[in-house]
């Protein structure tokens, strides 16, 4: 796999913009011309639409790819377009669309997956495949690794974030976790960000962007329109290339730490001292483990049930605010007692399972 095609597309992150739909050829061309006087090269639209919901637009479909067409003979842009099935894929051939990519929708679904590796089998074209629409980040390596075994070596993956339930601040959670975790399986392979589609509203973009770029990502899709309230799709979502140029003046590309010798003494400083922070609340939680285990112990002798509601209520109401007084988020701390009440029920259930074992 090779990280270096991303750098025919001229920026450096790599920026691909572009609207959510192409809508008509006034409105691609009109779009396109915009972002390249940005010094954008690469610009998306979705011909195909995946949604949610039948009776929403569902694309313009093959028509819109002639448009692209004209509109790369006049501009010399390149375009990318996703691609949802072989026959879509066929269509893009045909119409030398330069990216494809696979949409969340698509990558949680192997089958799918196999059937458009098939279809791309050998192609010179880079392919971006988005994560799924779920984190489950195997099935994220999965894909990538279904079109490297049909031989397709120009390779990238974006992240748009994952569905959640409920009301939350943004359409799809980030989870930053999961692509960090993901560019460690694959370091040589260009990840993107698709702020629009994590942020659901163009007033994120920009610090949803900042963070993409603070954890190194090699490239932004951001999803663009001139005119983002009257958008087929999406329309809450995308920017106007005006505020496309603004975003792009304002983000920062920072170099990672160790490329600077001159920070790396006071970095290293200030690292030992977190190393030794992270001693103690190892040790703390040891200590914590021993004291379960004593309880354990205790209930085990006198046959006490493990889970005890009331205590298990006190615990996860106190501990957020004991940890709110020392600046530490409810939420945050909510978590970490999650867990470690999750490990303290499997050490004691151990604990009353031994006993069980013995009397047999
Ligand atoms: C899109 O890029 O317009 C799209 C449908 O994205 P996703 O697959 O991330 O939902
Ligand atoms: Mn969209």
């Amino acid at each position: 796999m090779e990280k270096k095609w991303i750098s025919a597309y001229g920026t450096d992150p790599l920026y691909i913009a572009g609207p959510c739909s192409a809508e008509t050829p006034d409105q691609l061309r009109e779009t396109a011309l915009a972002v390249q006087a940005k010094g954008i090269k690469l610009v998306r639209a979705g011909v195909w639409k995946p949604r949610t919901r039948p009776n929403s637009f569902e694309g313009v479909g093959v028509e819109a790819l002639q448009w692209i067409k004209d509109i790369k003979e006049e501009t010399g842009l390149a375009f990318a377009v996703e691609v949802a099935n072989p026959q879509h894929v066929e269509a893009a051939l045909k119409y030398d669309i330069d990216v494809l990519w696979l949409g969340a929708r698509s990558t949680v679904n192997p089958f799918t997956v196999q059937e458009i590796a098939d279809a791309l089998e050998g192609t010179e074209k880079p392919v971006l495949v988005k994560n799924p629409i779920n984190p489950d980040l195997a099935l994220w390596i999965g894909a990538i690794e279904r079109l490297a075994g049909r031989n397709i070596k120009k390779l990238g993956a974006i992240h748009r974030g994952f569905s959640a339930y409920g009301d939350s601040r943004y359409r799809n959670q980030p989870l930053w976790q999961i692509p960090i975790e993901f560019k460690q399986h694959f370091p040589d392979l260009p990840l993107l960000c698709d702020p629009s589609h994590i942020a659901g509203d163009s007033k994120y973009i920009e610090s949803l962007s900042q963070i993409a770029l603070d954890l190194n990502y090699d490239g932004l899709m951001i999803e663009t329109h001139p005119n983002p309230p009257s958008a087929w799709s999406d329309a809450k979502q995308q920017v106007t290339p005006q505020q496309l140029g603004e975003i792009m003046g304002n983000l920062r590309k920072r170099d990672v730490a160790s490329l600077h010798p001159e920070f790396m003494d006071k970095l290293s400083e200030m690292r030992h001292q977190i190393d030794q922070a992270d001693r103690d609340i190892l040790e703390a939680i040891h200590r914590r483990m021993e004291l379960v285990e004593r309880v354990g112990e205790y209930k085990r002798e006198h046959d006490l049930a493990i889970l005890d509601m009331d205590r298990w209520n006190d615990v996860f109401e106190t501990r957020p605010v004991w940890g709110k007084k020392l600046s530490l988020k409810k939420s945050f701390v909510k978590d970490l007692f999650k867990l470690l009440h999750q490990a303290s029920i499997k050490k004691q259930t151990k604990i009353l399972n031994a006993q069980k074992e013995e009397k047999i």
